[in-house]
């Protein structure tokens, strides 16, 4: 029973962000711990309702009002239990998640306050670490059958991590130097520290993942190979094909680069220093990318921008600019557009956008203006107007709207169109479809029998909590292609989406 007054009791109260001078000189997360106290009396607000629609909001499925009760009554273990059983890594959601089922809360309603979940999450995935570590799960006796997964994201080791406790050999291929897939060199340090992947990866090894890295399949191992020593696979490749602007002129020049070239190279010198390595921001070829000094643009209005305007201020920009081509959010759900309890449009403040720089909507950039020897100098843009016409966007500049930023670095945020065209799809007889994702049975196997998809690869550039959702349903459903007892739980198809109106 949980208390019936504790909303009326407490507003909505997050913890409070480290100061913005402090944080912007170090790499380490923007949110302290946050204090049982306050997470006991954000829990209590919960209302454990008869429909808790913030149930609807989360394609995990996870038991809020049960581990809410459980944190307002102190009874942590059980609330690590509660969480666990829904969520391979809450450690990952609590802190990443832009958390739908907080725009799904009834709380919410009316532009009510609702329940911090999120917060509650990751104090609860926290509290696990500090009572005694993630223990592995005890195994069950080995099935005899065995399974590769592609890709080291949140959907391939969630899928992994499912597929070992139900007793399968599983082997993790990633052809990058470390595991996490995009949580290790995509997101920074300061969203989430890395030492919450190694936590998590230790114990996959424990309960009996193996983990392959520097392996590209496709490359240096075949699908043919994959497929001759395991008995089915899941790719998890991510959708980490970036959308370019090659007709805007001036794309060619130097400083100009996609979004994702800045943070991996920025990460990876975050992620050496902890080693005690020092190293430089290059990119794949050795040229240098550091936001230092310079006057920065970032075209693009979601998370990469936002961890791109982050970083460019670690970094020691001299100033950053956000372009978005849409106009500014209103600040408070539109009913009539996004009605409770689906995700509504509005302006997204992330930590990064008050450490500085300017925003500036609805605009366009016509020319990226180079400096004489190929060094973009700026950055010409446009005010502009955006429709949509038979399904397609149209965007018109507005004339006598032209002027120019100052810019010596430009990164590219705009988006991704799916899954990166690869030896491996065709070596597996899959392909892209039309968004550039891979399509699933409603088995979650592709057009190859045996050869399962998962996350973003299917869904397109997305979010965690997807990726995980998806993870477990993959495995689900590979664990009854293999013939394994009893089922798996999952809560998502392949064609579920979020919540929405229309
Ligand atoms: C900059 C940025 C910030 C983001 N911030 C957030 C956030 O705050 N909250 C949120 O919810 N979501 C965020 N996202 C989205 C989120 O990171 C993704 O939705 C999620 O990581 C997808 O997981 P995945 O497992 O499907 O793929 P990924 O995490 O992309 O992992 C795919 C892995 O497959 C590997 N791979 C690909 N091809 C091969 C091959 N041939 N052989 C071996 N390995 C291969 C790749 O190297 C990669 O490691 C962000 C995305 C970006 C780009
Ligand atoms: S919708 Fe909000 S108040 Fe209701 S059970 Fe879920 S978290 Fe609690």
């Amino acid at each position: 029973m949980p208390d019936p007054n504790g909303f009326l009791r407490y507003d909505r109260r997050l913890p409070a962000r480290r100061p913005v001078p402090v944080r912007i000189s170090d790499w380490r997360e923007v949110y302290p711990p946050a204090g049982e106290e306050l997470i006991r009396e954000q829990a209590t607000r919960c209302m454990d309702c008869g429909i808790p629609f913030c149930h609807d909001g989360c394609p995990l499925g996870n038991r809020i009002p049960d581990w809410n009760d459980l944190v307002r009554t102190g009874n942590w273990d059980a609330a690590v239990e509660s969480l666990h059983a829904t969520n391979n890594f809450p450690e990952f959601t609590g802190r990443l998640c832009p958390a739908p089922c907080e725009a799904a809360c009834v709380l919410g309603i009316g532009g009510g306050q609702p329940v911090t979940i999120k917060q509650v999450e990751v104090e609860i995935a926290d509290a696990a670490v500090a009572r005694g570590g993630l223990r592995p799960r005890p195994v069950p006796a080995p099935t005899g059958r065995s399974v590769a997964v592609v890709g080291s994201g949140p959907a391939g080791l969630a899928a992994a991590q499912q597929l070992a406790r139900a007793g399968h050999a599983v082997t993790v291929y990633e052809r990058d130097d470390a595991l996490g897939g995009l949580l290790r060199y995509g997101i920074p340090d300061f969203k989430l520290e890395k030492q919450h992947i190694d936590r998590r990866l230790a114990q996959l090894a424990a309960e009996g993942v193996q983990f392959r890295t520097g392996v590209d399949v496709g490359v240096d191992v075949t699908a043919e190979q994959l497929r001759a020593e395991h008995d089915a696979v899941l790719l998890a490749c991510g959708a980490l094909q970036g959308r370019d602007t090659p007709e805007t002129p001036g794309r060619q020049l130097r400083g100009v680069h996609q979004a994702m070239a800045h943070l991996v190279a920025a990460n990876r010198v975050v992620a050496a220093a902890g080693e005690g390595r020092p190293a430089l921001a290059v990119l794949p070829d050795g040229t240098p990318i550091d936001a230092a000094g310079k006057h920065v643009v970032i075209i693009g209005g979601g998370d990469t921008a936002a961890d791109c305007l982050g970083v460019a201020h670690r970094q020691g920009a001299a100033g950053v600019h956000q372009l978005d081509l849409y106009p500014e959010p209103p600040q408070a759900r539109d009913a009539a557009r996004d009605p409770w309890p689906t995700w509504p449009w509005v302006l997204r403040n992330y930590p990064a956008h008050e450490e500085g720089g300017g925003r500036v909507f609805a605009v366009a950039v016509q020319e990226f203006v180079d400096d004489g020897t190929g060094q973009v100098k700026g950055v010409r843009i446009a005010e502009v107007r955006v429709e949509k016409r038979d399904g397609r966007r149209i965007v018109t500049p507005l004339p006598g709207s032209e002027r120019e930023l100052p810019a010596d670095l430009v990164l590219l945020a705009i988006g991704f169109e799916g899954t990166e065209q690869q030896p491996l799809l065709e070596q597996f007889g899959v392909r892209r479809n039309s968004r550039g994702a891979v399509d699933a049975r409603p088995d979650w196997q592709t057009d190859a029998d045996g050869v399962f998809v998962a996350g973003d690869m299917h869904r397109g550039a997305s979010l965690i909590v997807w990726a995980i959702a998806e993870g477990r349903a993959a495995a689900a459903a590979i664990h009854s292609y293999l013939g394994g007892v009893g089922t798996l739980p999952a809560l998502v198809d392949p064609a579920r989406q979020p919540l929405a109106a229309r």
